[in-house]
């Protein structure tokens, strides 16, 4: 049986593999959650379990959610006509910062690349061109990022859809090259979506 110590020696450790958080601060988040235990740390250990145990991929888009369907598919206010793809979950959540964008999203999970040998299978854009044709989707937005496998990527979508009768926009100003939606502001995400065109 582990000691207290030893216990808490572990959780601070797997605290400081979280992004953002070293040895240092895991060591002092750890002292303030076991210094206020009842307001904090239970609540937290408790919601963890719960989120740990329900959360799963929508069915439909990709997103986090925690029944079959996420919250944005079955939100009936959500413009059905339009989907907007993101290479991952962070960048939906950027997205909806902003809180410029009303339809739905579509999350792949990952980029085309030669050199790992990632094909279009791999990250779902078959079943993402059925969802697009059966859903009668009048726009598709691209919100990728500006790294070589996403311009890739999006290319590929692009040329996918050449021949369906949907209208193919890119996100435009404000994406910097290099850069990657989940670091950009609310502001950046906005000026984005407005210039997007087409692509
Ligand atoms: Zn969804």
């Amino acid at each position: 049986l582990k000691s207290a110590t030893e216990e808490i020696e572990t959780l601070i450790a797997l605290m400081a593999r979280l992004p953002g958080l070293g040895p240092r601060s895991a060591r002092r988040a750890v002292l303030h959650l076991i210094r206020k235990r009842s307001t904090l740390m239970d609540p937290l250990a408790t919601l963890m379990g719960h989120v740990a145990e329900a959360t799963r991929e929508c069915s439909r888009c990709g997103n986090f959610a925690t029944s079959d369907i996420c919250d944005i598919c079955s939100d009936p206010a959500r413009d059905i006509g339009e989907i907007c793809i993101v290479e991952d979950v962070a960048d939906l959540w950027a997205m909806e910062r902003g809180k410029a964008f009303k339809g739905r999203y579509h999350v792949l999970g990952g980029m085309l690349s030669a050199l790992d040998a990632i094909g279009p299978e791999d990250i779902g854009i078959p079943s993402l061109l059925s969802r697009i044709v059966s859903e009668q989707v009048r726009e598709v937005i691209l919100a990728l990022n500006a790294t070589v496998e996403a311009q890739t990527t999006a290319h590929y979508i692009a040329d996918a859809l050449r021949e369906a009768n949907v209208q193919v926009t890119s996100l435009a100003q404000g994406v910097p090259i290099g850069g990657e939606l989940d670091y950009l502001d609310d502001g950046t995400i906005q000026a984005a979506l407005r210039a997007r065109k087409r692509f």
